[in-house]
């Protein structure tokens, strides 16, 4: 996959950070840019856990007839597994903002190296480089196979 912001389905809008020469990874301004795009990343997926918890009340109260509800309830199993996808990141977006504030953010966290601009635009929760993500990705297939 190309190293491209608009890859990311997650994110619906920002404007990608115009890198100057010579410009020191993870100055102030970059910092503040990747801060930004996460606050706003995680403003979004909680008013989307809102709507969905909103959803499942509505859909409680509507339990009148019995043929409705294994739709109902496969309904509910999935708008569940969305949320717990939705939380799991919200936690992913507040470690990356904890990294930020501690001065972590944006390096490996397997071999230390930059992360990338670009690369955490596409993925602003990336906490691996592209060669440990896909030596980790290798290892999962073998453990996983
Ligand atoms: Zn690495």
């Amino acid at each position: 996959m190309p190293e491209n912001a608009t890859n990311n389905p997650e994110l619906k809008s920002f404007v990608p950070y115009d890198i100057k020469d010579g410009e020191e990874y993870m100055n102030d301004g970059q910092l503040e840019h990747f801060r930004q795009i996460l606050l706003k990343w995680k403003q979004e997926l909680m008013e989307e856990v809102d709507r969905t918890v909103q959803h499942l009340q509505e859909d409680a109260n509507n339990f009148a007839d019995p043929a409705d509800r294994a739709t109902q309830e496969e309904e509910f199993s999935l708008e569940l597994r969305t949320r717990d996808r939705e939380r799991k990141l919200i936690k992913k977006i507040n470690e990356a903002l904890n990294d930020i504030d501690e001065g972590d953010y944006g390096y490996c966290e397997s071999c230390g190296i930059e992360i990338g601009i670009r690369r955490l635009e596409a993925r602003p929760t990336a906490t691996l480089c592209v060669d440990c993500k896909t030596l980790a990705e290798i290892k999962e297939r073998q453990i996983g196979g």
